[in-house]
């Protein structure tokens, strides 16, 4: 761990009074410090709390929006903070979830509405081992406008490849929706809709990203954004030239082989800012 990590630590990580818990917090309820991602490895639940201030940072969540990562030693389990800003997400913030989108242990803590976002796509996609919800500003325009295509037009994102599919939620439940991923059926549609792609947008909120390593997931959500904003100013200037399909595969491979130094970058910067 970067000896930058302590300016993060709670009081209660290094308390011996709390050996067998190093990530509960003061304020955690008695119930919930066993419901705690205690068996997960402490780099990975730091790492999803550094993951929800870098995307906060990045300006790709606000108040509202989630990452989580794959338990790293029960793959039927994730790790997703409790109800919370992700800007305020510290370790003793992150809970523990079965496949099923309910917490493993009992917590009295409230959480996500749209866990099942996390859920769906853990279960159909054994591959992916971080999952990143957003409400991303300059992407929303493209889950609304879908001729306009999200296609890569930088070499930082390959990853969109021949561009994102759309999710209708209409398709599912009319159009009467709060447009919320309330429950594993639309998690699961949801799914579907992303099939076996690494980034979904869905009409008129947001969009998902997903990665085979959280830092991935991360970087995908970062310059999903990124590639929205560079493709909105480019359709002003002109017709756009797309990365052809294999010149996507090419970059993504080599981008995504560099991901530790973004993410150095952005937890170093996203520490100092709060
Ligand atoms: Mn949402």
């Amino acid at each position: 761990m970067m000896p930058v990590a302590s300016v993060t630590l709670t009081p209660s990580m290094t308390a011996p009074s709390q050996p067998d818990s190093p990530i509960a917090s003061p304020d955690a309820a008695p119930t919930g410090a066993a419901a705690v991602a205690g068996s997960a490895s402490a780099d990975l639940v730091q790492d999803v709390a550094d993951a929800n201030r870098i995307l906060f940072h990045q300006g790709v969540v606000d108040a509202f929006g989630h990452v989580s990562a794959r338990h790293d030693k029960d793959p039927t389990r994730f790790l997703l903070a409790r109800n919370i800003a992700p800007a305020l997400v510290t370790a003793a913030d992150i809970l523990e979830f079965a496949l099923d989108g309910e917490p493993a242990c009992p917590d009295a803590r409230r959480v996500y509405l749209e866990r099942f976002i996390h859920a769906a796509i853990y279960r159909a996609r054994p591959d992916v081992h971080a999952v990143v919800h957003s409400h991303s500003p300059a992407v929303v325009p493209f889950s609304v406008v879908r001729s306009a295509g999200l296609r890569p037009v930088s070499h930082m994102c390959g990853f969109l490849g021949a561009g994102p599919p759309i999710f209708e939620i209409r398709d599912c439940v009319g159009d009467e929706s709060d447009l919320l991923i309330r429950d594993n059926a639309l998690g699961d549609a949801l799914a579907r809709t992303l099939g076996d792609g690494n980034v979904v947008l869905m009409r008129g909120h947001g969009a998902t990203a997903v990665g085979p390593s959280l830092k991935i997931a991360v970087y995908r959500a970062v310059y999903t954004e990124v590639n929205a904003r560079l493709l909105a100013d480019a359709l002003r200037l002109g017709p756009v030239e797309y990365l052809s399909p294999g010149e996507a595969h090419m970059t993504m491979t080599v981008n995504e082989g560099q991901v530790d130094r973004p993410w150095a970058m952005w937890k170093a910067a996203a520490r100092r800012a709060l």
